[in-house]
């Protein structure tokens, strides 16, 4: 019998993966090549596959062999691997039956009409077009959470879907810990005053700039026979398999080097996916789904290791044979480029330090959405307030205000923090990763890059979703989350790319 049932299972589990992987495959091929005129057949198919997956999912058939497979004789005689992915899936399972067909499918509906109207708010920077669906997506989400856990507070579930584990206590303590030293940094670096640019104006060959993004793929470490290239509106990366992870860019003629560091964040994103550990096929722990953690790796490549001048010591030169206009900038010139900080109004488009700011006010606008009840309409004004608070600027219209994220016009409550969790995990892995190898400028100048790369495999990527963000951090600092190795990051790097006195 328990043979048999876990037999079922595994087999049940590929079926699953099956469909999971055709419609990965439809959003990747909707999201990139897909011509004008084929989007509605792909979306009806995309519909078919979900409507199918989600009820394989919800099967009270799969619900029993979960079930089954609890039972502590039965539970015992897994192997880890196993025992974690019947604990994981048989909570997911118990979350879905809560929720009503009818209201799950009513909340897709209210999101995907309030994503489109978002859309067209944002165009309009009029905040009131998109007012009746924020609402309306605010309270079906505080429903939603509530059907999935309802003894839990709605904005303590929705932070624990993005980031298994956290809580707003721990944020509140790391995030203010930050604030408080983020705040004197950044006044320091804006009396410095900012670098002289104009010698990176100019226009920059797409196709070329394409082969940077190769260049700089293959020096991270990103496996071209694991992986593959396109071109979307917004950069992302998906993980088909282990052995199939790909990523998007975007490419812009006045502006190469922000597809420079797309590529960079999206190639870590893959290289975390095409290092798990081959065992974990078709099992939960093959699904990274901490958004925190796998953002500090994507964040890692970006910012820790991208903006050093080190990391482009050995490829500075292969650049300027790609893109020609780099040969007349001096590197340090370029380097300042790359860090040049100052408080700006659009996330997307923010530094490494205001960045983190970005993200401290949209957690404190999600706790005023659900533990303050704040009215929808008083919503621009307390983010307007927010951002002369933290950054000394205040946007002219909503479409540079609340506006400019789409995350809450499809409910995804709780995902911002975990931007700022990943940056701040990457301020304590550099702190072990230099603890045990020595210094990471010396690494990358001896163009030894790679040993960077298998660190963070052999610590991190391997395990995918085996441990939570928390025990990661315990294995590998062999501390809890703290914001201080950043803070200790920036005030280094900063103090000496401006020559100010930390
Ligand atoms: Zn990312």
């Amino acid at each position: 019998m328990n043979n048999n049932t876990l037999e079922q299972f595994k087999e049940y589990l590929h079926k699953m993966r099956q469909y999971d992987h055709v419609l990965t495959l439809l959003y990747w091929d909707l999201s990139t090549l897909a011509p004008e005129k084929g989007v509605e057949a792909r979306m009806n198919a995309i519909n078919y596959f979900s409507t199918e997956s989600f009820r394989l999912s919800t099967a009270d058939e799969y619900g029993e062999m979960l079930k089954e497979l609890s039972k502590p004789e039965q539970f015992d005689a897994l192997d880890e691997t196993m025992q974690l992915t019947v604990k994981r899936y048989l909570r997911d399972y118990e979350r879905f039956k809560r929720i009503p067909e009818e209201f799950y499918s009513s909340y897709t509906e209210v999101k995907t009409r309030s994503e489109r109207a978002w859309e067209k708010a944002k165009r309009a920077a009029d905040f009131s077009q998109f007012a009746p669906h924020l609402e309306k997506v605010i309270s079906m989400t505080k429903e939603y959470v509530h059907y999935m856990e309802p003894d839990e507070e709605a904005y303590e579930v929705l932070l624990d879907l993005y980031e298994e584990g956290m809580d707003s206590k721990t944020i509140d303590r790391v995030f203010d810990e930050l604030k408080e030293g983020l705040l004197p940094l950044l006044k320091k670096i804006e009396e410095s005053g900012r670098p002289d640019l104009s010698a990176l104006e100019g226009t920059y060959d797409m196709e070329a700039q394409k082969k940077v993004q190769d260049m700089l793929l293959s020096y991270i470490g990103f496996d071209k026979d694991a992986g593959a290239t396109a071109e979307s509106e917004h950069p992302f990366t998906t993980d088909l398999c282990i052995g199939d992870v790909r990523v998007t860019n975007h490419y812009s003629e006045k502006d190469p080097i922000s597809a420079m560091f797309s590529a960079i964040h999206e190639g870590g994103h893959a290289i975390f996916g095409q290092n798990i550990d081959p065992a974990y096929e078709d099992t939960a722990l093959e699904q990274v789904n901490m958004m925190g953690l796998h953002e500090s790796q994507s964040r890692f490549f970006e910012n820790i290791l991208g903006r050093r001048r080190s990391f482009w010591v050995p490829i500075y030169d292969k650049l300027g044979e790609l893109l020609p206009q780099f040969r007349k900038v001096p590197l340090d010139t370029f380097c300042r480029a790359i860090n040049d900080v100052h408080p700006s109004l659009i996330r997307t488009e923010a530094d490494e330090v205001t960045y983190c700011l970005h993200i401290i006010l949209r957690y404190e606008m999600e706790k005023a959405i659900f533990r303050d009840n704040t009215p929808v309409d008083e919503l621009p004004q307390l983010w307007n307030d927010k951002m002369e608070e933290l950054l000394g600027i205040r946007p002219e219209n909503d479409g540079e205000g609340i506006l400019q994220d789409m995350h809450w016009s499809d409910g995804s409550f709780g995902y911002f923090p975990s931007y700022l969790l990943g940056s701040m995990y990457d301020g304590m892995f550099l702190e072990a990763l230099e603890k045990e190898k020595g210094s990471v400028d010396t690494i990358l100048e001896e163009g030894r890059i790679s040993e960077i790369t298998s660190w963070l495999n052999e610590k991190i990527h391997r395990y995918g979703s085996r441990y939570t963000s928390a025990e990661v951090l315990q294995r590998v600092c062999g501390k809890e989350l703290s914001a201080q190795p950043l803070l200790d990051y920036f005030n280094q790097k900063y103090a000496k790319l401006y020559g100010f006195q930390k």
